[in-house]
């Protein structure tokens, strides 16, 4: 069991990352106002950060850096999940520090791998970056909300 942080700002999706990660034996923290976001990460200490790159108030990406930039959370795993999808989203989403993203809407599969191989390479050296490839699109597991 893993205590993971979910940062988004759309209910249907909390809903459902909630309800995936929950069906997976993992305990989901949802904060809805990335302002409250590197609070609520302090106070949780998660395994795991999931953010939404769109969010009012304090971006994804700015959400990203203030978690590397931090004593005690530059550590912690980071997951985007995001609509935007070309290299350039990729390499600036990499760039801010995420480890990992999946696209909206998300592929269910994908989204409990990619949650798993994180989790499991916290003690491992990053080198693998198949978590990443999104290049077969969205998959017959296919759901998730709208992007807010
Ligand atoms: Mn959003």
């Amino acid at each position: 069991m893993a205590k993971i942080l979910i940062v988004e700002d759309n209910a249907l999706n909390i809903k459902l990352f909630c309800d995936l990660l929950a069906a997976h034996g993992h305990e989901p923290n949802a904060v809805t106002d990335s302002r409250l976001a590197l609070d609520a990460a302090r106070q949780f200490s998660p395994d795991l950060v999931i953010t939404d790159i769109q969010l009012p108030h304090v971006s994804g990406l700015e959400l990203i850096r203030m978690l590397r930039k931090d004593d005690e959370l530059s550590e912690v795993p980071i997951m985007a999940v995001t609509a935007y999808s070309t290299s350039e989203d990729e390499e600036r989403i990499r760039a801010a520090g995420a480890q990992a993203y999946v696209s909206k809407p998300i592929s269910v599969v994908r989204f409990a791998e990619t949650v798993e191989q994180l989790l499991n390479q916290k003690d491992e050296p990053a080198t693998d970056d198949s978590a990443n490839d999104v290049s077969d699109g969205p998959g017959p597991g296919e759901t998730g909300g709208e992007e807010s």
